[in-house]
């Protein structure tokens, strides 16, 4: 495949978006971390290169969970030095005080917890209360921004929830509210099992506004398990949001939510944010590349449309 053959939307700007998006790219991060295959650390660390090559400047790198609960990124410790020469944000997940150390010592200067909106998943993936994760991640917070660290705050099932069903908004709301309490730069809602529609991610948003939190401090991480998340990401750039979570070829779901699959593509992603004249810095090309490397090195294609179109990739 060569870059240059690649074709690119047209650009046709759309009133009231952001002129600019930032990626935060988490496919080496919730990707992978969703893979039944262990990929070995030489290749993840390639693909963080290869990833930066793009021009994707926040790519998440790794997880400082205890290796038996995600044993896929039980490579942080040689993984992280293996990427942290280059010159882009590099996000680790830390669920915790020991996390947070171990992420620390390597020198990491993002951070990110992750809470849940639901008592029903903060019990299936943290074990605790809502409340009680909550206030595991107070001193985590706390000591990060001590040292100066960037701080994301990650909120699952913020539109539905599988065993709870809807997700009421001042429910949401209330959670969010707490991790910018307690210093949290940064809050990524999380649509875990991807039922949210355009309608209720701007409900979500206003309702965030209205309770004081600024829409600078918001990203969103949508899943197309039902084919929404370009249409939810729209209706959140209309609201002003402009960090868009996605993962590179699509790759990665979450292992603790059934039925939540297809993280939004990153690839069909910067297309339609090509094709809308927002500028997020993405050589198409050389992403839609990259996927197709990792696919080859996963023994299976990619679910991105996009990739699959602009690299006639065998289904
Ligand atoms: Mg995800």
């Amino acid at each position: 495949m060569n870059a240059s053959e690649l074709g690119l939307p047209m650009a046709v700007p759309a009133e009231g978006l952001p002129a600019r998006v930032r990626i935060h790219e988490v496919g080496a991060r919730d990707g992978l971390q969703n893979e039944k295959q262990t990929v070995p650390t030489a290749v993840k660390a390639e693909f963080v290169r290869r990833l930066a090559g793009t021009g994707l400047t926040t790519i998440e790198a790794t997880s400082f969970v205890h290796p038996a609960w995600v044993p896929q990124l039980a490579d942080a410790e040689d993984l992280y030095p293996a990427v942290s020469d280059l010159p882009v944000e590099l996000p680790v997940l830390v669920p915790n005080e020991r996390g947070l150390d171990r992420a620390l010592a390597l020198g990491a200067r993002r951070v990110a917890v992750f809470a849940s909106a639901t008592e029903s998943f903060a019990k299936a993936n943290l074990n605790r209360t809502v409340d009680e994760a909550l206030a595991m991640f107070e001193p985590v917070v706390a000591r990060a921004k001590e040292q100066g660290v960037h701080v994301r705050g990650y909120l699952s099932m913020c539109f539905g929830d599988p065993w709870e069903g809807a997700v009421p908004v001042p429910q949401v709301v209330r959670v969010c509210r707490a991790l910018l309490d307690m210093g949290c730069d940064e809050l990524s809602l999380g649509d875990t099992i991807g039922v949210a529609t355009p309608g209720h991610v701007t409900a979500l948003i206003r309702a965030l506004t209205e309770a004081g939190v600024p829409v600078p401090a918001l990203g969103v991480h949508f899943h197309d398990t039902y084919g929404q998340a370009l249409s939810n990401t729209l209706a959140a750039l209309q609201q002003g949001v402009a960090t868009v979570d996605a993962s590179a070829g699509g790759l990665g779901g979450c292992p603790y939510a059934k039925s939540a699959t297809g993280n939004l593509a990153t690839e069909d992603l910067v297309w339609m944010l090509r094709g809308l004249g927002i500028d997020t810095g993405v050589d198409l090309g050389r992403l839609v590349a990259t996927s197709v490397w990792m696919a080859a090195h996963l023994g299976r294609p990619s679910p991105s449309r996009t990739v699959r179109a602009l690299s006639h990739q065998e289904q």
